[in-house]
């Protein structure tokens, strides 16, 4: 897995989107790609303003936008140190599913919007662990707390 191509990582998310969020209904395209090598931001996920940047990546999924219903996109970002091939899978996934878990309380997606705040509560942690990924967000926070410092600094 942990490869450096967007067109993998975009089926890493409809693999994860599959398994763990099956009733969270498709309702737009969401793209997801690398970004910067952001140390603080693992991921991110926004409505996409503009095509800049995302044009070549874009005209891979363009007859998937095309049957769309709601012609916006959201776009997932993943700090590109995720490339790196010292970053284990499970960091990547549950990062993954942190932002669907945002898609799924409508922050930045179609969807009905569930809470006022994005990170209120514990409610990303609560979704994740009530969706079966709460074994691989304890193996992701405890290698982060112990290799992320080391890894972005190398
Ligand atoms: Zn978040």
């Amino acid at each position: 897995m942990n490869t450096c191509q967007n067109t993998n990582l975009q089926n890493l998310l409809y693999e994860i989107w599959e398994t763990y969020f099956p009733d969270v209904p498709r309702k737009n395209l969401v793209l997801v790609k690398y970004g910067k090598f952001s140390k603080q931001r693992l991921g991110s996920i926004k409505w996409v303003k503009d095509f800049k940047g995302i044009k070549s990546f874009y005209k891979k999924f363009k007859d998937e936008h095309e049957v769309q219903d709601d012609k916006r996109i959201t776009l997932i970002i993943l700090t590109r140190y995720f490339t790196n091939p010292k970053v284990p899978d499970f960091v990547i996934k549950t990062t993954l599913a942190h932002e669907l878990a945002h898609y799924s309380h409508g922050f930045n997606s179609p969807l009905q919007k569930k809470y006022k705040f994005p990170h209120q509560g514990k409610i990303i942690d609560r979704e994740l662990r009530k969706r079966g990924l709460g074994k691989e967000l304890e193996l992701s926070e405890k290698w982060l707390k112990e290799n992320w410092r080391m890894l972005v600094s190398s």
